[in-house]
C-alpha cells in the first residue's frame, strides 16, 4: 500500500524536513493547487519544512530530487516569502547551483543549472550583491 506522507530530512542540508506526500494524504486536497501553481515542491514561508509532491517526483532520477530540494533551500536562504516572483524563482535556481557545487553535488547542480539556462538563458543567472551575501554566509556554514 502507498503511504500517505513519508518525512525525512534532506541530505543538502538535515536542517531542512521534507513531507513527501500523496493523494491519500488528509491535507492533499490543501496542497494540491500549490503543487499545481508551484510544481514538484514548496517550502512554507519563513520555516524549513518543504512539502513534496510525492507522484510529480516518482520518475525523477535522484539528482533531479536534489535540484528541487536545493531550490526549495534557495527560497528560504533568500528569505522570499509568500508568492514568488518570477524574479525569485529564477534566484532560487541560481542560488540552488550554487549550493549544489558548493557541497559538489556535481550532477545534481548540472541539472539544475540545465533547467535553468532552459527557462532563463545562460546570461540571466546573476544575484544582486546582498542575495550573494547571503548565500556566501549560508554556505561557509554547511
Ligand atoms: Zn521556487
Amino acid at each position: 500500500m502507498q503511504q500517505d506522507i513519508v518525512t525525512g530530512r534532506s541530505k543538502i542540508d538535515n536542517t531542512f524536513i521534507m513531507h513527501v506526500v500523496y493523494p491519500s494524504y488528509n491535507k492533499w486536497d490543501t496542497l494540491q493547487p500549490l503543487f499545481k501553481k508551484h510544481g514538484y515542491a514548496m517550502i512554507m514561508p519563513s520555516t524549513k519544512v518543504m512539502y513534496i509532491d510525492g507522484q510529480a517526483i516518482e520518475d525523477l532520477s535522484k539528482d533531479q530530487f536534489y535540484a528541487i530540494q536545493a531550490h526549495e533551500i534557495a527560497h528560504h536562504i533568500l528569505k522570499h516569502k509568500g508568492h514568488y516572483t518570477a524574479d525569485q524563482e529564477r534566484e532560487a535556481d541560481v542560488a540552488g547551483i550554487a549550493i549544489l557545487q558548493h557541497l559538489q553535488y556535481n550532477l545534481a547542480s548540472k541539472a539544475l543549472e540545465d533547467r535553468a539556462i532552459q527557462s532563463y538563458g545562460r546570461t540571466n543567472l546573476s544575484l544582486k550583491p546582498q542575495q550573494l551575501a547571503l548565500l556566501k554566509a549560508y554556505t561557509s556554514s554547511i
